[in-house]
């Protein structure tokens, strides 16, 4: 079977927002998907050993800062790490990633300026398997990911 990488917030079921907070993904193609057994679920942020709930993060130049300037660089490439391992080892078609995240954003992603400003942008998990050659989407792509799983 095909298997797709998700973001665990998205796949639901554990608590591992930043905020302690819960946005599952009740499309009803998402659920099929997981009820197939096809969704390969993954935090990259609790991978790199952040707590939950932590800080808001945000990219800021080559490293990933709090609001209060700690460098949370190496966690966020500890888990960036363990996800494209993930999608190697699961060998999956391509990811669905929750938007806007400093790891799983795959379009935009906050600016850095801790003043609630998006700019066009990807997490540092996301550019880790676009790297090697993952396709990416975010939830609202999902017209676009059943094309591509049909294929
Ligand atoms: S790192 Fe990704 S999977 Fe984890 S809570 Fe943030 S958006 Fe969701």
């Amino acid at each position: 079977m095909k298997k797709i990488l998700v973001s665990e917030c998205l796949y639901g079921g554990r608590i591992v927002r930043y905020d302690g907070g819960e946005v599952p993904e009740n499309d009803a193609r998402f659920l099929k998907w997981k009820a197939e057994g096809r969704l390969v679920p993954i935090c990259p942020e609790v991978f790199g050993g952040l707590p939950i709930p932590r800080p808001d993060s945000q990219r800021v130049g080559d490293k990933v800062l709090t609001g209060t300037g700690k460098d949370v660089t190496k966690e966020y490439t500890s888990g960036a790490t363990e996800t494209l391992r993930l999608a190697q080892e699961h060998d999956v078609v391509f990811a669905i990633m929750k938007q806007d995240s400093p790891s799983c954003g795959s379009k935009f992603i906050y600016d850095g300026t801790f003043t609630d400003t998006k700019k066009e942008g990807q997490g540092l998990a996301v550019e880790y398997l676009r790297n090697a050659d993952f396709k990416v989407f975010s939830e609202d792509d999902l017209d676009e990911a059943e094309r591509l799983l049909a294929k």
